[in-house]
């Protein structure tokens, strides 16, 4: 008998919830081919034909895979089915083949030409790098006769661990067997976490060292505080899952409304990108939208979409929830959400670029006419005073240009805090504004000065940095003093533990993705909102992001 090694491996927490099973490790990479003797002329056509049927098989099962899923994994996955079917590619790769290479190797060269092209145009489209990678890598593994990358089929239960995982690779995962999931690589907003989010399991990002865990071993996985145990007493193991079961199946049944253990009412609120998301989000337990990013409905529009147009957008999100609460953000275009018709320039730093409400030096009227058109949808909605909020606002002349416009046209304005500027002076910000709304994942990102995208760090990218809580904290108390609502529409309220500190701070509403709800009510449910408040005067007194989490993990 082997003896058993005791040691715990760090990552990043992004969904709570304990699980324990032997570890399965997604099937690595294939063997990528770098060059080899020319195909001879007369075997060509062949050789396309070769890449042809193998692109197709790929192709077919992934779509077999994606009418078998629902939701967000049916998506994807048909998503990624159609890369592999596509044209521009296919031809890019026979134009290789064509010149004398083979099909592998032609198919990993026109990967990289349209990776390249996507990486220089920056933020949403560069992650696209990453599903035609997963393309490219199971097309050649179908042509050299590897097995395909991704996840292996599992009959009992397993913990999954990856380098990273695909989009492809998470979509069809079932939770019903895999009930975990830890990868090396990727961060809080990665694919993984957002699947695993959707999904209900456990999952850990950014967890360094986990290559020392062999295939089967069994580990105890916690992912509200990231850590993966390996070596823990089963029967000790057993009791923290049966614990968690009982709070997963409370999350299950629980039909809201939020609020604390002792009855105080807890505003949570849906995050939706177009009309189709508002009409599910109504369909939940969500009060109403306290963010719609507007710039998603636009992210292939290569030119300005008329008043018209936006204003019938805009009133069917308003129609979501008639009589209730909407924020609308203008357009957050730039950086990490390019929008073509809004983003011209080419930036060398496009996180610190001209994004959100800095569009307004470079394309005059864009903001207004935005303006007018949200106007023009709150009329047909029978909105009477919408809510409408900028992003990456830096300066109080900005708050104070965006609610003069607002104002103009009937408009109640809010500004996001994203930028520590904001939250150093609150006062002075909210003096210009009617609300706030706290992005925490720039607020984060601006705040480490760590890109957000950036799965090495992870560790930085995480809302219980100590430094931003304080930050919160100082905006959530300018909100107090004006007595003006400050809520929360970042990842951070869609964590649970730290959802409840939030409140303790003084955030007045959460805003989040529907699916998140149920978690976060559940979580408010057990706590009053003193404690709360005591959790989170304890943790603006930690020093590091671990210390924040466990402390408050101890307190509520
Ligand atoms: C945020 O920054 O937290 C936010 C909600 O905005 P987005 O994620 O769209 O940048
Ligand atoms: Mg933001």
């Amino acid at each position: 008998m082997t003896e058993t090694t005791t040691f715990t491996i760090q990552g990043t927490g992004v969904v709570p919830g304990y699980a324990y099973a032997p570890v399965i490790w997604a099937t690595a990479r294939p063997t990528l081919p770098s060059g080899g003797a020319p195909v001879p002329e007369d075997r060509r056509e062949d050789e396309v034909a070769r890449f042809n049927a193998a692109a197709g098989a790929v192709a077919d099962r992934l779509a077999a895979r994606a009418s078998a899923a629902t939701g967000v994994a049916a998506e994807v996955l048909g998503a990624t089915a159609s890369l592999a079917r596509d044209r521009g590619w296919a031809r890019a790769v026979a134009k290789l083949v064509k010149g004398g290479t083979s099909a592998e190797v032609a198919t990993v060269g026109a990967t990289e030409q349209f990776v390249e092209t996507f990486q220089k145009m920056g933020g949403l489209m560069a992650e696209r790098a990453t599903d035609l990678r997963d393309i490219r890598d199971r097309v050649v593994a179908e042509l050299s006769g590897q097995p395909e990358p991704g996840i292996p089929h599992s009959e009992t239960a397993a913990v999954l661990l990856a380098e990273d995982l695909a989009p492809a690779d998470t979509a069809g995962l079932d939770p019903a067997t895999i009930v975990a999931l830890v990868t090396r690589l990727g961060g809080p907003t990665s694919h993984t976490a957002i699947i695993a989010r959707q999904l209900g399991i456990p999952c850990i990002v950014a967890a360094a060292g986990l290559d020392r865990i062999e295939e089967g071993t069994a580990v105890l996985v916690d992912g509200t505080r990231g850590l993966v145990e390996i070596g823990i007493d089963p029967a000790v193991a057993e009791e923290r899952v049966t614990e968690d079961a009982a709070r997963r199946e409370a999350i299950r049944v629980w039909s809201g409304p939020a609020q604390t253990k002792d009855g105080v009412h807890v505003q949570v609120l849906a995050n939706v990108q177009d009309g189709a998301s508002a009409r599910k989000s109504a369909e939940t337990q969500a009060e109403g939208i306290g963010l719609f990013r507007t710039e998603l409905s636009f992210l292939s529009a290569q030119t300005e979409p008329s008043i018209e147009e936006q204003a019938d957008l805009y009133a069917e999100v308003f129609g979501a929830f008639p009589g209730g609460k909407v924020v609308v953000r203008t357009l957050d275009a730039g950086s990490d959400k390019p929008v073509p018709f809004a983003n011209h320039q080419k930036e060398e730093n496009p996180a610190l670029g001209v994004r959100g409400m800095r569009l307004d030096r470079t394309n005059e009227g864009l903001l207004a006419r935005q303006l007018d058109a949200l106007a023009e949808g709150a009329r047909r909605a029978q909105v009477d005073k919408p809510w409408v909020m900028a992003p990456m606002v830096s300066t109080v002349d900005e708050a104070r240009l965006f609610s003069a416009l607002a104002r103009e046209r009937g408009i109640s304005p809010g500004i996001m805090v994203e930028v520590p500027a904001v939250a150093i002076l609150a006062d002075a910000f909210m003096a210009e504004v009617d609300f706030f709304s706290i992005g925490t994942n720039d607020l984060t990102q601006y705040t480490l000065a760590a890109d957000r995208m950036s799965s090495p760090l992870a560790t930085l990218t995480d809302p219980w940095q100590p430094a931003v809580l304080r930050l919160i904290a100082m905006t959530a108390a300018a909100g107090e003093r004006a007595g003006k609502p400050v809520g929360v529409c970042g990842e951070a309220a869609a964590d649970p533990l730290l959802a409840c500190v939030l409140l303790g701070l003084g955030v007045t509403s959460l805003s989040m993705a529907p699916t998140a709800i149920p978690a976060v009510g559940v979580q408010l449910a057990t706590v009053t909102l003193e404690q709360c408040r005591a959790a989170a005067q304890e943790v603006l007194a930690t020093s590091t992001s671990l210390e924040a989490k466990e402390r408050a993990a101890e307190l509520l």
